[in-house]
């Protein structure tokens, strides 16, 4: 019965600044606009990763099919397409985190 740990289960905004993902495996994470803004996946934002984040925020944010969400931003920017894996993979909390940073 258990979900996925890679599809939302529950995707809402959070203030005015941040959303949240509840997956399919009981965690949540919570985004800041920044830290997604600045993650942005797509090739532009790879090729010139310029783009603090600071102050951006997601005009719309839709599903694509059933494996990722569109996120249009309020800087123009809108080829970004988070995968829910990639999603997963950048959660930022305490719990997530030793798994990105092999440090030490
Ligand atoms: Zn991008
Ligand atoms: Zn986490």
């Amino acid at each position: 019965m258990a979900g996925s740990a890679t599809e939302p289960d529950g995707v809402e905004r959070v203030g005015d600044n941040a959303l949240k993902i509840r997956w399919g495996d009981g965690h949540d994470s919570l985004y800041t606009w920044e830290l997604l803004r600045a993650s942005c996946p797509c090739a532009v934002c790879r090729e010139a990763p310029a783009v603090s984040g600071a102050g951006v925020r997601p005009v719309e944010i839709k599903p694509v099919g059933r494996y990722a969400l569109a996120i249009r931003w309020s800087d123009g920017h809108t080829t970004g397409i988070f995968s829910h894996d990639y999603l997963r993979s950048i959660c930022p909390c305490e719990a997530c985190r030793p798994n990105q940073m092999t440090e030490g």
